[in-house]
């Protein structure tokens, strides 16, 4: 008698049909705890999807080149002139800027690329640097777009981080070039990856638009910039913030920001790519 009644509630829950025509089959389901705390959840919540699984590595076949903007080492040999593009020259290669304490510009674009690179690699992308390590001498500006020109990359990220003394002057602002090897295709689709970075970048990071460049855009377009002229794929170039302000200049030295910077670069090239 407890039994029947125990199964007839069993049954009302499932509100499956004619619990009483058959006595020992509401009995037995009812005595399989299982059975008893499955169907609530069951109906309660949506049966996982495969579609959790989906796919881990969306950057699969793609390559992509990252500068990591000037050289561990500046020597007056680079002062020498080299094509620039669109008719100019211009110096080998600068020093880069620093922090107020000495933070040199190229050491945080070395870590920083580094960081965009694993970022990248873990979503299956190919990832080549244009320079080996953050010591010697590195290529100059007009050899900066050449490894992406050869691999045929699927994009061009070039990491810098500007030095203005202008006071209160921060934010991050990126380049892109109208005057481009590449053609009119490739510098609209330029102008697509930087705006996909500005996004990425004012969305996901606490780093700022320019206050300083851009008139609030955060965009700058360039003509005299080698690595961005003498590129036929698509490409810009990234002035993450300013390392003469103290505010940015903070977030530059965590390694927290750089990972975000680098999530937020690894979203931005996948959207774009998508
Ligand atoms: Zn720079």
């Amino acid at each position: 008698m407890l039994l029947l009644a125990t199964g007839l509630f069993a049954g009302c829950q499932a509100a499956s049909g004619a619990p009483t025509t058959s006595a020992p089959v509401s009995v037995a389901a009812a005595s399989t705890p299982s059975v008893a705390t499955t169907m609530p959840d069951t109906s309660a919540t949506p049966a996982p999807t495969p579609t959790a699984t989906a796919p881990t590595k969306p950057l699969a076949g793609r390559t992509i080149v990252i500068d990591p903007g000037h050289n561990g080492v500046w020597t007056r040999r680079e002062l020498r002139k080299v094509p620039s593009g669109n008719g100019r020259t211009k110096e080998c290669n600068s020093s880069g800027t620093a922090t107020n304490a000495g933070y040199p510009e190229h050491a945080y674009n070395w870590a920083q690329a580094n960081a965009l690179a694993r970022a990248l690699r873990a979503r299956g992308a190919t990832v080549r640097l244009t320079r080996p390590d953050d010591h010697g001498e590195g290529p100059c500006v007009n050899l900066r777009s050449k490894l992406a020109n050869d691999l045929r990359a699927d994009a061009l990220v070039s990491i810098h981080a500007d030095g203005n003394l202008s006071r209160g002057a921060r934010g991050f602002h990126v380049i892109h070039s109208p005057t481009m090897t590449g053609g009119t295709k490739v510098e609209q689709k330029s102008l697509a990856l930087a705006k996909q970075v500005r996004h990425a970048l004012e969305t996901e990071t606490p780093m700022p638009r320019s206050t300083y460049v851009g008139g609030g855009t955060a965009l700058d377009s360039r003509n005299d910039l080698g690595t961005l002229n003498l590129s036929d794929r698509p490409a810009v170039m990234i002035e993450m913030g300013n390392m003469r302000n103290a505010t940015d200049a903070a977030l530059f030295g965590s390694a927290a920001f750089r990972a975000k910077v680098a999530t937020a670069l690894a979203d931005a090239v996948q959207t774009f790519l998508g």
